[in-house]
């Protein structure tokens, strides 16, 4: 695969962009793999781009039933931080974030990393107090993070309205380093890679049935054929309890659907991300000038990928609180994904009770952020056989030996 360059732009200019290549391959599907990964959203795609380099396993199939990049990973409002309160989850998020830090040069692909930090304001005392616990964490896990006053968020976001009327601004836990990436772009980044590796990526193929022998696993049932494998990776998040009913164990997973709106483009008036989670909403601005807009989980059980109407009314109702010139924007467009979500807020990564058969969802409504860093780990986990340090914390088991981490506080708002 050729490398993007300054050099290569320069090259095309002058040959009319005749000889740029595809960016990946679309193989045949072959009738057996070592490694079939379900799902080629950023996790699978992730898994297996570092299967093949940290691993040099490279005979392996990342099955997707739409498009790659089309489930939650192309619709999430691409918040990365790693200000979480346990230190499992310190660990792995701060491990995601540190790889994002440099995965535009690694992967030789624009993610479009933007550490432009990250601010969870405080709008209640118990929410103060809960936030200097997790500074206070933060700081024994080595993840800079900081406590701002009230005067030190208006400085940052002066189109805050720091006294308002139901919920003043009474501090915030702030991570320089936390910001965004184009969430498309981290998908399309690690399908180059790892189709540049080797890894065969098949698009339009639904997985719809897992086969196994004695207890292990043997390979899918595709609408193209069946395929056989030594290891199997479900990488679905919405869809992990359909896919576990298949391999014919129950996980103790909801999905719902989480989503999300954008404005109207403006010029810019926001340059950090800001979480409000008393009111439940957060606000950035891409590149392109929109308000990016996120809200709450619907209270029910779907797998739709719209979202309840009166999400839209909340969320925008409470943000216009804080920050009330955007009262007068319009909406561009408004769009929902199906979130895996755990009682603990924590994911699952491991092992599974179907031999050679590994499963990495629970990511819930904070998936994208962690994406480099979980993709590292399950493929450790997959090419070892076994958990690796940073999964092992995270294993299925826990529900049943009752040892959880609970993420209720920093996870918080709804990513
Ligand atoms: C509105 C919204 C806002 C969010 N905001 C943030 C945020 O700001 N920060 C953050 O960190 N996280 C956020 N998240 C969460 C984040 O998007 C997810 O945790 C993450 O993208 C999950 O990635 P994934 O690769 O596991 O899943 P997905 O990207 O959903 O990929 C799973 C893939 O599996 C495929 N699949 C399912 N079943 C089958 C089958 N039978 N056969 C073949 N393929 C199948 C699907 O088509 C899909 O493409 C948000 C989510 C939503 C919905």
């Amino acid at each position: 695969m050729r490398k993007y360059s300054a050099f290569a732009i320069a090259r095309e200019a002058f040959r009319q962009h005749s000889g740029w290549q595809r960016a990946w391959r679309s193989p045949e599907l072959k009738k057996s793999y070592s490694v079939v990964i379900v799902g080629a959203g950023g996790h699978g795609l992730a898994t297996a781009y570092y299967l093949a380099k940290n691993h040099g396993i490279r005979d392996i199939a990342v099955i997707e039933k739409g498009w790659l990049g089309g489930g939650n990973t192309g619709r999430n409002t691409t918040i990365i931080r790693s200000n979480y309160l346990q230190d499992e989850s310190a660990a792995i998020y701060e491990k995601a974030r540190g790889l994002y830090e440099g995965l535009s040069a690694e992967l030789n692909y624009n993610i479009m990393f933007s550490p432009r930090g990250v601010m969870m304001l405080a709008q209640t005392e118990h929410e103060l107090r809960s936030f200097h616990r997790v500074n206070q964490a933060n700081t024994l896990q080595g993840v800079a993070t900081e406590m701002l006053t009230p005067a030190q968020v208006k400085a940052k976001v002066p189109i805050m309205e720091i006294n308002g009327p139901r919920y003043p601004v009474l501090g915030a836990l702030w991570q320089a380093r936390g910001g965004t990436a184009r969430h498309d772009a981290v998908a399309w980044g690690y399908a180059r890679a790892a189709s540049d590796l080797g890894v065969d990526i098949i698009q339009q193929t639904e997985v719809i049935g897992i086969t196994q022998v004695g207890g292990q696993v043997t390979g899918v049932q595709t609408t193209r054929g069946d395929v056989a494998c030594k290891k199997l990776g479900i990488v679905v998040a919405g869809h992990s309890g359909v896919l576990a009913e298949m391999a014919g164990f129950r996980l103790p997973i909801e999905s719902v659907s989480l989503q999300a709106l954008v404005s109207e483009p403006i010029k810019p008036c926001i340059d950090v991300v800001v979480m409000a989670n008393t009111v439940h909403g957060y606000l950035s601005q891409s590149d392109k000038g929109e308000l990016v807009i996120g809200g709450g989980a619907d209270g029910y059980n779907n797998y739709t990928q719209r979202g309840s109407f009166h999400h839209i009314e909340e969320t925008v109702r409470a943000l216009i609180e804080t920050f009330p010139i955007i009262s007068r924007l319009k909406q561009l467009r408004q769009w929902g994904g199906i979130v895996d979500m755990t009682g603990d807020r924590s994911p699952i990564i491991g092992k599974t009770p179907l031999g050679g058969c590994f499963i990495n969802c629970g990511w819930g409504t904070g998936g994208f952020k962690s994406i480099p860093g979980s993709g590292w780990a399950l493929a450790a986990t997959m090419a070892l056989g076994e958990p690796d340090k940073l999964a092992a914390p995270f294993g299925l088991e826990r529900f049943a030996e009752g040892r959880f981490i609970d993420e209720s506080v920093a996870a918080g708002v709804a990513h």
